[in-house]
């Protein structure tokens, strides 16, 4: 029903909601990252209901679909400045080029943020669904590493090798039967970020963007964060609001981005 709205691409952050002190946080779309000109395209037929510039999306389209009988609207954000390509009122075939993925917006490095809801977008997201669900092909991870396996691998070695996990490289690969490798096959070993292990943070860090409505802002948290504490801590702590991606800076001045829940998202 939908396809994919950028190809081959490597999917940075999931969506994903997770409860803490009571409230659900989300991410309400997923992330969808790929260097160079990429064009995103309409992941079904539609009609554009919004094609505007703002704070957080960036450079955004907004695509209303009537798909047996159900209508849907699809979110395209942080496209390159000026790449947009369609306005209100717009009707747009499955596939059309709505613009270029960018990084406008509250964004932090090409990529796109995809959103689909069962119903109309609206303030609170409550119609937000995960897209992969949806979508109808996986997206190939390109800037995914891969290995060849040889003679005598094991799952294990190889994780081993690429400072990855078993499991990890079972939920990549979920056609791969782990005790019979095949030979020559490939496998994708798509690596964690060098500091970031799993759910914990393991970096010192010495500062926390959030976002807070109505702007983004930022708090000096060193002292609040040690060495291997988790995101949901740092959360609490900080006592954060409708933050859902957080940016933080390790003491040499490297840049990492975290969602609340934990999740890795990306590293610049
Ligand atoms: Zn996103």
């Amino acid at each position: 029903m939908f396809n994919y709205p950028v190809e081959d691409a490597k999917l940075t952050s999931p969506f994903g909601r997770d409860v803490l002190n009571g409230r659900v946080r989300s991410h309400f779309g997923i992330d969808l990252a790929k260097s160079g000109a990429v064009n995103v395209k309409a992941a079904a037929a539609g009609v554009v209901s919004q094609s505007y510039r703002s704070d957080s999306y960036g450079e955004v389209v907004f695509v209303v679909h009537n798909l047996g009988g159900k209508t849907y609207e699809t979110v395209y954000a942080h496209m390159r400045a000026g790449s947009r390509k369609v306005n209100v009122g717009a009707s747009v075939k499955q596939g059309q080029v709505l613009g270029l993925m960018g990084n406008t917006g509250y964004s932090y490095g090409q990529h796109l943020h995809f959103e689909l809801h069962a119903g109309r977008w609206n303030e609170t997201k409550s119609n937000a669904v995960d897209p992969l669900k949806y979508l109808d092909k996986v997206a190939p991870a390109s800037n995914a590493s891969s290995h060849t396996i040889k003679s005598g691998d094991t799952l294990w070695d190889i994780a081993k090798a690429y400072g990855t996990s078993v499991k990890d490289l079972e939920r990549l690969n979920p056609s791969v039967d782990a005790k019979a490798l095949k030979i020559g096959a490939k496998l994708n070993v798509a690596k964690k970020a060098d500091s970031y292990s799993g759910k914990k943070l393991v970096c010192k860090v010495a500062k926390l963007k959030f976002y807070s409505k109505p702007s983004w802002q930022q708090k000096d948290v060193a002292g609040h964060l040690t060495k291997g504490i988790g995101f949901p801590t740092v959360v609490r702590k900080l006592k954060v609001d409708d933050a859902y991606q957080y940016e933080i800076k390790n003491s040499k001045g490297a840049t990492f981005y975290v969602t609340a829940n934990g999740a890795y998202v990306d590293v610049k």
